[in-house]
C-alpha cells in the first residue's frame, strides 16, 4: 500500500528555499539515495484519515515508477541499518546550547558596557549639580557681601543725619 501523498508533495513542512542551506538538521532525517534508482528520497506527510499527519520517505522517481517508500521510523531503522549517519539529538542540543551561550556572552557585554555608559553619565550629572553648587554659593557670597555694602552705607547715611 502506497500512501496518498499527491496532495502533501508541495507541502512538505520545512521544506523551502530559506531551509535549503541547513536540509539534513531542519528536515529531520537524513535524505539519501534510493536504493533502487538512485534518486534522493523525498520527506512527505500522509493525509490520509488513516495515518494523518504521519511522515514518510518516498523516491520521487516517477519515470521508473520506482516503489521505494518507508515511515518515518522504517526509513530511520533503514538507515541505521545503511550505516547513514544520522545527526542526535545530543549534538544538535550541543549546537543549539553553544548558540545559546555565544548570544548570551555577547548579551552580558552589551548589559556591561551599557551600566558603564550609564555610571559615567551618573558622574556627569553629579559633577554638573556640584557645579551649580558652587555656583549657587559663590552667588550667595556676593549676596551677602551685597547686602553688608548696602547696610553699612545706611548705616554711615544714619549717622550723617544725626
Ligand atoms: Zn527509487
Amino acid at each position: 500500500m502506497n500512501p496518498q501523498s499527491s496532495r502533501s508533495e508541495s507541502v512538505s513542512p520545512g521544506v523551502s528555499s530559506s531551509v535549503a542551506r541547513q536540509p539534513s538538521r531542519s528536515e529531520g532525517l537524513p535524505l539519501v539515495p534510493c536504493p533502487e534508482c538512485g534518486v534522493t528520497v523525498k520527506k512527505l506527510v500522509n493525509r490520509t484519515p488513516l495515518n494523518p499527519e504521519r511522515v514518510f520517505y518516498r523516491c520521487p522517481n516517477k519515470i521508473s515508477r520506482c516503489t521505494f517508500w518507508k515511515w518515518e521510523n522504517e526509513y530511520l531503522a533503514y538507515l541505521r541499518n545503511a550505516n547513514v549517519v544520522i545527526p542526535s539529538i545530543e549534538s544538535e542540543l550541543a549546537e543549539v546550547i553553544g548558540t545559546l551561550e555565544s548570544q548570551l556572552v555577547r548579551l552580558i557585554d552589551e548589559l556591561k558596557k551599557k551600566s558603564q555608559d550609564d555610571d559615567r553619565q551618573i558622574e556627569a550629572i553629579v559633577a554638573s549639580l556640584d557645579n551649580i553648587n558652587i555656583k549657587v554659593h559663590n552667588h550667595m557670597y556676593v549676596i551677602i557681601a551685597l547686602l553688608v555694602v548696602v547696610i553699612a552705607i545706611l548705616i554711615v547715611f544714619i549717622g550723617i543725619q544725626k
